[in-house]
């Protein structure tokens, strides 16, 4: 039988209030199961965090999603989520030079944008036969399946690059920023299959983010839960499979527990659980009186020649993270920060944008070291959440280290759950509702 809630037990017992444990919450609950979510911070959302600062949204992280994903549209709960565009295709900025690349709405498109921009006499990025090279490589991988990438042999991105028949032009001035900036590796140390991936979602869709800040996402996943589900402020310190304990309220039972934290603290909570190494990403906010004449179109750097890895005028991408007539500017740097972080930013800043920085005002600044789980090969995206029944555990880094991936795992978790329990999912006509246990 499933039991009622009470404050000292529930059914399911979700640790970790970020959007893993959210969308499992969701459709657990949705099935008619039990749950109570205990969350260590102050508010749900997990590394999904945006602040205020005097009326601008300042995310944490800077998350480049793709409207291609379809957890974005399919998750329960994210009904009302608002997706703000980037222009299509990316500046590139090379040899003193920004270059627009990779705009896939067609390959003559790609040739189109190019013709429109003087070309240097050595133009990093190539001509306008290696800009349609590349349109059109990139529609191929949009149609290919994902059945057919996954099936191919992996290794380091990197090393798997020069093998995808694009010159190395193409290759060093557009694909290596743009693969480093989806991942948040630097080095694209990252599984040769996850890379492709990435790059086909990025090839069928807008790079995008959510309206008004990352934390909107977990936010609308929160909200629609029922009032009392999710716990804030309760640390979990110990957890078996019909307990957990927490630092403020003592003993909470359950019939099944989902561990929905990042990995760090996953491992921490049940030992033997494998801690991945990480990509550490600083994220800096900046504003200043006259936005530079970039739009909406995320600026890579193809050349490192600074700690900024990509940045972009984020108020023109959504202006809802700045207060009316003010300019948000967003920037990330991938890898370890240098010491002298706001001064080797301004500079790298007013290279890429060409226009002086130093009387930019920093807004603010987020370092996070775990941010990003890395993927080396061989990377399985679809890493067991079940451990055995009444165990559970979900998050980035039991998929891909992306939002995508988080969502997509608290879904496998809640279907384990669900299948373990006998309940059956509703359908769309109120049958399938909890038959058993
Ligand atoms: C700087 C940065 C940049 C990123 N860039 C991108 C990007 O460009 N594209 C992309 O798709 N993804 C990006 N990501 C990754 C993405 O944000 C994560 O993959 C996703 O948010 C992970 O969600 P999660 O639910 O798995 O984990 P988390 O968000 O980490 O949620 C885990 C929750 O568990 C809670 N918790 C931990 N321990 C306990 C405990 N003992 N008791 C109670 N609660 C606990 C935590 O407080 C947290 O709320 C980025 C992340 C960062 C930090």
């Amino acid at each position: 039988m499933l039991r009622a809630h009470t404050s000292d037990h529930a059914d399911v017992v979700i640790i970790g209030a970020g959007i893993a444990g959210l969308s499992a919450a969701h459709q657990l609950i949705s099935a008619g199961v039990d749950v109570s979510v205990l969350e260590a911070a102050a508010h749900p959302g997990g590394r999904m965090a945006t602040d205020d600062v005097d009326g601008f949204r300042l995310d944490r992280l800077g998350p480049l999603l793709s409207s291609a994903c379809p957890e974005l549209g399919s998750t329960p709960g994210l009904d009302g989520l608002v997706l703000r565009d980037f222009a299509p295709g990316v500046l590139v900025h090379s040899e003193g030079r920004q270059y627009l690349a990779g705009d896939v709405r067609s390959a003559r498109g790609a040739l189109r944008a190019v013709r429109s921009r003087p070309s240097a006499p050595h133009a990093p990025l190539g001509g306008a036969i290696e800009q349609a090279r590349l349109g059109a490589w990139l529609a191929r991988l949009a149609g290919a399946p994902e059945s057919r990438i996954a099936a191919r042999p992996d290794g380091a991105a990197l090393d798997a690059l020069p093998a995808r028949g694009l010159p190395p032009r193409v290759v060093d001035g557009f694909l290596r920023p743009l693969l480093s900036a989806l991942l948040a590796d630097p080095g694209l140390t990252t599984s040769s299959r996850t890379a492709d991936l990435a790059l086909r979602d990025y090839a069928r869709g807008r790079l995008c983010v959510p309206s008004g800040g990352s934390a909107t996402l977990p936010g609308l996943l929160a909200a629609a839960l029922p009032p009392g589900t999710v716990r804030t402020g309760v640390h979990v310190t110990a957890a078996d499979i019909t307990s957990v304990r927490t630092k403020e309220h003592g003993e909470l039972g359950c019939r099944s527990l989902l561990l929905a934290t990042g990995a760090g603290a996953a491992a921490e909570l049940l030992p033997g659980l494998r801690t991945p190494a990480f990509h550490p990403v600083t994220v800096l906010h900046h504003t200043t009186a006259q936005a530079p004449p970039t739009g909406a179109r995320l600026l890579l750097d193809a050349d490192r020649s600074g700690p900024v890895a990509h940045t972009a005028v984020m108020s023109e991408v959504d202006p809802s993270r700045a207060p009316h007539g003010r300019v948000l500017i967003t920037s990330t740097v991938l890898g370890p920060p240098p010491p002298d972080l706001d001064d080797a930013v301004r500079a790298h800043l007013a290279a890429l944008y060409g226009t002086p920085t130093d009387d930019w005002e920093l807004l603010a600044a987020h370092h996070d070291p775990e941010a990003v789980p890395a993927m080396p090969p061989p990377h399985d995206p679809r890493r067991p959440v079940r451990l055995l029944a009444g165990l559970y555990v979900c998050g980035d880094h039991r998929d891909t280290s992306t939002v995508q991936g988080a969502l997509r795992s608290g879904t496998r978790a809640a279907s384990a759950i669900l299948a373990d329990l006998g309940v059956r999912r509703p359908q769309a006509d109120g049958t399938g509702l909890p038959t058993a246990a």
